[in-house]
């Protein structure tokens, strides 16, 4: 790798994630949610090719999808940007992102590719800088994005900002499965009414998931969102429901959906879930957990 990085080309993973749980006591004066969420990484990645170039100035953003913008409405973009600015670097970069992750999911998909410019700039430009002091640069993208620095099974409090780590989850399967249907996350969040919010007991899912009780976890474990997406999209429900009757462990909705997810014990059980769902959802796939 040469000094300036002129000519570095790094690659970087984006792995999704799912709320295990997600709660929310209260909005804060500007109206955004105060977050109480317990989340995880899962397997189902984006795949980031990050070029270091000579031409000055110039931020390009390369994505096989048709229909996801390639200018500064990219978080990729976004996060380029950030570090170009604050580190005062003149080079070109340019970031080529292989999708997997479905978007506008409730998977966190743009706001991983963000953490993995973060990441692999960090390391093509040699910066030095530690995943908290990228987790501290990166609020400012979105609020998933600290968490995404990351990948690690951790509790997200406030905007997104707070991020502990808590022990990885042993090895679970996961079944992921996005009914075509778009969910707007500003529209959903407007309509939370904290009067009727059942609370969840997000120290008593994390010691469950640390002690590997996860009978006691998955009791615990809820989306405080459901009740208010669901009503609007029924085949979320249908999934779900559809999860349970197959013979997951748990299922529930992930984000603002209007993805959801199920978590099996073993393989043979995910299997059958994935060839259950295929009928009915044209993107779903069986993943584990990172
Ligand atoms: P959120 O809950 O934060 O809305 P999400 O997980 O539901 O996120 P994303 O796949 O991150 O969904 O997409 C949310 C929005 O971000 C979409 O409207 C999309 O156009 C925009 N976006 C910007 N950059 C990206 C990117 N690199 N990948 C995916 N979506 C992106």
């Amino acid at each position: 790798m040469n000094k300036g990085g002129i000519g570095v080309i790094v690659t970087e993973k984006a792995p999704a994630k799912i709320n295990l749980s997600l709660d929310t006591p209260m909005r804060y004066l500007d109206g955004s949610p105060r977050w109480d969420m317990v989340m995880t990484s899962i397997d189902l990645a984006d795949y980031l090719t990050i070029e270091i170039h000579r031409r000055p100035q110039t931020i390009k953003i390369y994505t096989d999808s048709g229909f996801l913008p390639n200018d500064q409405r990219n978080l990729a973009y976004q996060a380029v940007h950030i570090l170009k600015t604050r580190f005062h670097r003149e080079e070109g970069v340019t970031v080529r992102i292989k999708k997997k992750v479905p978007v506008a999911a409730g998977l966190g998909g743009g706001s991983s590719d963000a953490a993995a410019v973060l990441r692999g700039l960090n390391r093509g430009w040699q910066l030095g800088l530690s995943l908290d002091e990228l987790a501290k640069l990166s609020l400012t993208i979105d609020s998933d994005v600290p968490y995404c620095i990351y990948n690690h099974t951790a509790h997200v409090t406030g905007h997104g900002e707070q991020v502990t780590l808590i022990n990885a989850i042993p090895h679970y399967w996961a079944v992921v499965a996005k009914p075509s249907v778009s969910v707007s996350t500003p529209i959903i969040l407007r309509q939370i009414n904290y009067e009727q919010i059942q609370h969840l007991d997000n120290v008593g899912i994390m010691t469950a998931i640390e002690e590997g009780d996860w009978r006691s976890a998955f009791d615990k474990m809820g989306n405080v969102l459901e009740p208010v997406t669901m009503p609007h999209y029924p085949a979320i429900k249908f999934l779900k429901e559809r999860m349970q009757k197959l013979g997951a462990d748990f299922a529930q909705m992930s984000g603002t959906g209007p993805t959801v997810f199920a978590l099996c014990h073993n393989e043979s059980r995910a299997k059958r879930i994935y060839n259950g769902l295929r009928g009915f959802c044209s993107e779903v796939y069986q993943v584990v957990l990172l």
